[in-house]
């Protein structure tokens, strides 16, 4: 059978642009690593597809950089990232081993968290059994009652003189739960961990503190420990609540406009009929929509831009197209090759998450697999 090439561009063919800026996630890191200082390691996460913006490229871009030590939530996600990146450096695995993975933990050197006495019991009697010396974190929790041994459980391990046989801890890792807020329960963790980390370093002086995610970073030295795990600032989101963002922004996306037309009299748009336009108003109906990551929660809330012009998301988002009251922008705007700017420099991720009512991070996550991507080195 004979096979016809295709003989379109993915610009040509997708209904929006993803731009990804791997220049821009590389300073980040690096502005990260300034705020931390020398005495710290400057780690990146990298889960969830490095938050939506492709974690292959990322990846490798990081690693050019000089970055060591990756973070990803899943066993898959590492063995993507390990294929992606080669042999080099750490990945550390923060979920931790499911049971009956152990053994790809070892033969990919993807580095386990240890969240539980049941996933260090199970680890210990795989590293027993199988001669396997491989470094490890363990996980406490500090008082966000999500991952990590509790102050009973870390109090047991460390009075079992079997507790540890076998492993080989690197770090001591636990995780802020209000890291963007000024508030006294940092101090509190903060204090927990420092102790817990004290302990623990009486049995295994080499250990490291791993403590501080984004927001975290920017608390101060004393949070910092030995370790950094970031993730959301790298991808340009603003780890400061209420303060100028300083990250530089990394994701860019437009979509294509499909269609324009002006209603001749008081009409509705869209499912639901939720939206009315006015006579004479103009609409732009563009490619992308709710399975593309434009959240359904943006619907008549949410806006863009054209050239500096802000045109507002008319009626609900669905699940491929969104339509956009372009009544201020003129014809010659809107010609073929017309596109809506939905996250660029003058929509930050952190203003259209705040227009559909979540946090950068679902925004970055949500990022949908049918964009044309371009990654700027
Ligand atoms: C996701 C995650 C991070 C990164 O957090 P950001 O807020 O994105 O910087 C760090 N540590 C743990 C345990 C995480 O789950």
């Amino acid at each position: 059978m004979r096979s016809t090439p295709v003989s379109s561009s993915p610009g040509d063919r997708a209904g929006a642009f993803l731009t990804v800026d791997l220049a821009a996630i590389v300073e980040n890191w690096r502005l990260l690593k300034r705020q931390v200082g020398p005495a710290c390691e400057m780690g990146a996460v990298v889960k969830a597809d490095a938050y939506g913006t492709g974690v292959a490229p990322v990846g490798k871009a990081l690693k050019d950089a000089g970055c060591t030590t990756f973070f990803v939530a899943h066993l898959d996600e590492g063995l993507t990232l390990r294929a992606a990146i080669g042999d080099g450096p750490r990945i550390v695995v923060m979920h931790g081993p499911n049971k009956g993975t152990e053994r790809d933990f070892a033969a990919f050197r993807l580095v386990p968290v240890l969240n539980s006495p049941a996933q260090i019991e199970r680890w210990r009697g795989f590293a027993q059994s199988n001669d396997v010396l491989m470094e490890s974190l363990v996980h406490i929790d500090t008082g966000m009652n999500r991952l990590g041994l509790t102050a009973r459980e870390f109090e047991t391990l460390m009075h079992d003189p079997d507790g540890f046989v076998g492993l080989h801890p690197l770090a001591l890792m636990s995780h802020l739960a209000c890291a963007e807020d000024n508030t006294p329960m940092n101090g509190a963790q903060q204090r927990k961990f420092a102790a817990a980390l004290e302990t623990f370093r009486s049995k295994f002086p080499d250990a490291k503190g791993s403590f501080t995610n984004s927001s975290g970073i920017f608390l101060g030295p004393a949070y910092h420990f030995h370790f950094a795990r970031p993730g959301v600032a790298l991808y340009g989101a603003n780890p400061l609540s209420g303060k100028p963002n300083p990250m530089i922004p990394v994701v860019r996306l437009k979509g294509k406009i499909v269609q324009v037309r002006r209603v001749d009299a008081a009409a509705p748009v869209g499912y639901g009929a939720t939206y009315t336009a006015q006579d004479g108003e103009k609409l732009a109906t563009v490619s992308i929509g709710y399975a593309d990551g434009l959240l359904r929660s943006l619907s008549n809330r949410g806006h863009g831009y054209i050239d500096d012009i802000k045109v507002p998301v008319a009626g609900r988002v669905s699940m491929d197209l969104t339509i956009f009251d372009v009544s201020a922008v003129p014809d010659s705007s809107l010609g073929p090759d017309a596109t809506i700017e939905l996250i660029g420099s003058r929509v930050s991720v952190d203003d259209i998450a705040a227009d559909a009512g979540t946090i950068s991070y679902e925004i970055l996550t949500s990022l949908g697999a049918r964009y044309a991507r371009q990654y700027l080195k």
